[in-house]
């Protein structure tokens, strides 16, 4: 690595008198530590202080000029988990007239992309705060292409899945380890520092048990344009892939195990009338498990990370997520959560294991492991004898690990039974055309006229052009809604229309001044935006 860096031609005397006048230069998006992603050139790294160096000249600037607030508590986050103490991102100021004193600086010439991942050895962590999290943050910045280069500061090593983050840019991404071979004080000619959390719906219950983030801003449009790129990155294509439909059932050999494997795959097989095949991280190369769940019908899995390969199902797919005894599907949701984002189209299922003779415990395990032993004889019978771990927050529970850690006798019946409230026929891709979801624009030429009969009855007759982009489109049905509100008054009175002109005249009183509210929906549930109010006189 440390000849890649150096063999790359650069005026060094050039580089090194540009940082000495410039100094450092930083402007960056977001309000917040949270949502901040900073834009560099000239970001110093000292790799015996292990510290970030902003150097003051003459020519830096620093946007947001925060003062003291930039510890409070932080410039940004480094990792897409959102406020996590251990994951905040600073950097210490210098003089850049400080330069003469200290170590030659080494450039990196690589457009830089400065990151933490947060848990690179739990394949749905790695997706889901790391792989998205950077695919999209490199499309908000046109110079991270793929020429660009990652660098990951948590301080891991590389981790399980680390061939898989080396799909996102064409060189090698560096660890904070490695760093020091490439010298004392590295330079980053330019740098993005800090991730999109655009993408992540799910929170990990630092600070509330855990759940589907609050304001979810990801479809799976772009899920699959994402899974499109690692596919094509990984190799994986469907051609030669077998016609006929199929499920997977996604086994773990070492622990939170299906204690009849082989009956469910059976019984799959007889009730769906189709192939069931078991893959495993252990037993198949990455590449094989895509290509695999890229194609079949329906997932079958323990709760546990290797559901966020859900991600490469295809539209229509169902998953079906196992839950251990006393482990409360609802509480613990980030596959469910995925499936159901708007626009993935799967079918999600969960089956929870009721009986307690069906399921294994493992009390002497270590801790990590779910293991109990260490606590004390009341705190164990009292875990022994629940029947649902009540809710509770990250990460060391000894009830939620005891009980996730648990092997499953599945309830073969329970289960088809359960599948089958959901998925009445086939399971898979439905042949059928999917919504394509699209809102419509606000209507046009909205107009008004008022008649007055007598002292006590008026009319109002209310006229509107459809929205501008319906004519582009195949709308199965067309409907309008219109509010007619008294001036004043704080509420108002709804209508849903077929037609793009309607008279009213209940309720509607001479000599009054209304507020008519107008807004086209598509298919029943597609609501686009109001047009600008009209004011009508009786
Ligand atoms: N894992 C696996 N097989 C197993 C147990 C774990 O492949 O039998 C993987 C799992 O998919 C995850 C990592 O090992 O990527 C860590 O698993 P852990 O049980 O800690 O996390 P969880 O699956 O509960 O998120």
């Amino acid at each position: 690595q440390s000849q890649e860096l150096s063999q790359v031609r650069i005026d060094y005397h050039a580089a090194l008198q540009a940082l000495v006048e410039d100094g450092t230069r930083m402007v960056c998006t977001g309000r917040m530590h949270t949502d901040r992603i900073c834009h560099f050139e000239s970001l110093c790294y000292s790799t015996e202080a292990e510290e970030f160096v902003f150097f003051h000249s003459n020519s830096s600037i620093m946007l947001p000029n925060l003062g003291s607030r930039r510890f409070q508590p932080a410039l940004l986050d480094l990792s897409s988990v959102e406020d996590h103490n251990t994951q905040y991102f600073n950097f210490v100021e210098l003089p850049a007239a400080a330069l003469k004193f200290m170590p030659k600086p080494v450039f990196v010439p690589d457009v830089a992309l400065i990151v933490n991942r947060f848990n690179p050895d739990n394949l749905m962590h790695v997706f889901h705060d790391d792989l998205l999290p950077i695919f999209y943050t490199m499309q908000q910045f046109p110079d991270l292409d793929l020429e660009a280069r990652l660098f990951f500061m948590e301080g891991w090593g590389e981790g399980l899945h680390f061939e898989l983050y080396r799909l996102l840019s064409n060189k090698q991404p560096l660890l904070r380890e490695q760093l020091k071979t490439l010298g004392r004080l590295l330079c980053f000619t330019k740098s993005y520092v800090g991730l999109s959390k655009i993408t992540t719906w799910y929170q990990y219950g630092f600070v509330q048990p855990q759940g589907p983030k609050a304001n979810i801003l990801v479809s799976g449009n772009e899920i699959r344009q994402f899974t499109k790129f690692m596919m094509e990155k990984l190799n994986v294509s469907l051609e030669g892939m077998p016609g006929e439909e199929y499920i997977i059932v996604f086994s773990r050999t070492i622990n939170r195990l299906i204690l009849n494997e082989a009956e469910l795959l059976l019984a799959l097989a007889q009730e769906f009338q189709m192939k069931t095949i078991t893959v495993s991280i252990e037993d198949h190369t990455f590449s094989d498990i895509v290509r695999l769940i890229s194609n079949a019908s329906m997932l079958v899995s323990m709760h546990g990370a290797q559901l966020i390969m859900s991600l490469f199902l295809p539209r229509g797919a169902t998953v079906v997520e196992l839950f251990p005894y006393a482990i409360n599907p609802e509480h613990y949701t980030p596959y469910k959560t995925l499936s159901i984002l708007p626009g993935m189209d799967l079918q999600y299922i969960a089956w929870q294991n009721m009986e307690k003779e069906n399921t294994v415990t493992f009390p002497d395990r270590p801790w990590d492991q779910g293991g109990i032993a260490h606590l004390d004889k009341a705190e164990q019978d009292r875990i022994i004898r629940s029947s649902e771990v009540p809710r509770h927050l990250c990460c060391r529970n000894p009830e939620w690990l005891f009980r996730v850690y648990q092997d499953t006798r599945i309830n073969i019946a329970s289960l088809i039974q359960t599948i089958r409230q959901t998925v009445k026929t086939k399971p898979g891709p439905k042949r059928q055309k999917w919504a394509s979801g699209l809102y419509p624009g606000k209507v046009r030429e909205a107009r008004c006229q008022a008649s007055v009969q007598g002292t006590s009855e008026a009319k109002l007759s209310v006229s509107w052009q459809i929205p501008w982009n319906l004519k582009y489109l195949k709308v199965r049905e067309v409907k309008y809604e219109v509010w007619i509100q008294e001036q004043g008054e704080n509420t108002y009175m709804p209508y849903i229309l077929s037609h793009q002109n309607h008279t009213f005249s209940d309720n509607i009183k001479p000599f009054t001044n209304y507020l008519v509210w107008i807004r086209c929906i598509f298919n029943k549930n597609l609501l686009g935006p109001f047009a600008d109010v009209l004011l009508c006189s009786t």
